[in-house]
């Protein structure tokens, strides 16, 4: 029988083997041994590489569910949707390869409607600023810059998710924080799949067209578009209608708004932030 117990890192007094104030663990002689200290060090490890897969499978399979959990306080059996996000993050710093959402500075000053003038003045400015530099070396530079910048700032497609989202549904979920989590979950599924998956699978299909010398094996850029998008809107739909619980129909209405929100935020909110911010940088 064990008794009340004095918690040795905060003073608590519990029963348990786990202090119910601070989570401090009640060492017995048993943790003691050779074989636990190695167990112990291998057990951060397999628990953080259980929680992501967890927490990946969750995505993929029951879109919504990691949000929906998350947000009624069923914690423990996966990566915070934030943390996860920070993840694919530095999943995309790990590989230059992928280019993600970077764009070069000709690319900015071809924003056509939106800030493609703007940018384009920026950029005379800038060149009369520098006498002794060309429009070459300005695009070199800037392209430097951009390559981590253009990752890290992923983060503020987010918050602008979860803005329509709290618009649209703020009757049924109360905390704009709930909209925040949703958001997360739906822009970590759109990196991996879209900017980190489909690419593979791509360079995949690429390599093994090359392999077997079948003739055209490229395919259309606009076909992989819509399928990518296909394929968000599907996942997006379904982590909606779990979400929210809304009927088909307005289910889908959101989804269109959200989908066209999603796309103006993507490629004209995100970057043109992504072209201040460097420019500022540089
Ligand atoms: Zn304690």
């Amino acid at each position: 029988m064990t008794g009340t117990i004095t918690c040795l890192n905060c003073g608590n007094a519990f029963t348990g083997n786990y202090c119910s104030n601070c989570g401090e663990k009640v060492l017995h002689d048993h943790d003691k041994t050779i074989a636990h200290f190695l167990e112990d060090g291998v057990h951060f490890i397999t628990h953080f590489e259980g929680k992501f897969f967890t927490t990946l499978k969750t995505i993929f399979r029951w879109p919504g569910k990691l949000s929906v959990d998350y947000c009624r306080g069923v914690r423990q059996p996966y990566f915070k949707p934030l943390s996860f996000f920070l993840m694919i993050v530095i999943l995309y710093l790990l590989f230059p390869r992928f280019q993600g959402l970077n764009m070069t500075l000709a690319g900015h000053m071809g924003q056509g409607p939106t800030y493609g003038a703007y940018a384009t003045a920026k950029v005379e400015q800038y060149l009369q600023h520098h006498p002794g530099t060309t429009i070459q070396q300005l695009a070199e530079k800037f392209a430097k810059k951009s390559e981590k910048t253009s990752k890290i700032l992923l983060f503020i497609i987010i918050p602008f998710t979860a803005l329509p989202l709290w618009l649209m549904a703020f009757k049924r979920r109360k905390y704009y924080y709930e909209h925040l989590v949703l958001s997360t979950e739906i822009n970590a599924f759109f990196l991996l799949f879209g900017f980190l998956i489909f690419p593979l699978i791509l360079a995949g299909w690429d390599m093994l067209g090359r392999w077997l010398k079948v003739p055209n094996h490229q395919l259309a850029d606009m076909w992989l578009g819509i399928v990518a998008y296909t394929t968000f809107a599907i996942f997006t739909a379904t982590a909606l209608k779990r979400f929210y619980q809304y009927k088909w129909k307005y289910n889908l209405a959101i989804l269109l708004v959200m989908l066209a929100i999603h796309i103006l935020i993507i490629y004209f909110v995100y970057k043109f932030i992504l072209f201040i911010t460097i420019f500022a940088l540089l």
